[in-house]
């Protein structure tokens, strides 16, 4: 079985980023709004912006997380979709992705 070592480590290195990052976005949209009206307009565009940051995090942590479970599961490298050897120039910058380059394209 290949080693995967450097690839776990950035993604592990990653979600810890994203998980700090969500709950600083979480917090932020918890936080009490201001009674001005102007100002809170503003706050809600701010917040649908934090909402969106939040969400692209969450799917990429469930990517991340279905990256890692492939990786126990021995099958990390392998194309979901047609079962080919994703490449090691393809995953290096993209560690978490489930396709090759060619499903990629085709999605
Ligand atoms: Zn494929």
């Amino acid at each position: 079985m290949e080693d995967h070592q450097t690839y776990k480590k950035t993604l592990l290195a990653r979600l810890a980023e994203l998980d700090t990052r969500l709950h600083r976005i979480e917090s932020e949209l918890d936080a009490p709004k201001s009674k001005d009206w102007e100002e809170s307009a503003v706050e809600r565009e701010d917040d649908e912006v934090l909402e969106q940051l939040g969400q692209g995090g969450q799917e990429e942590v469930a990517r991340i997380r279905a990256a890692l479970k492939r990786m126990r599961e021995g099958t990390f490298g392998v194309c979901v979709r047609c079962g080919e050897q994703i490449s090691d120039e393809r995953l290096e910058v993209l560690p978490d992705t489930p396709f090759c380059r060619v499903c990629a394209a085709e999605l």
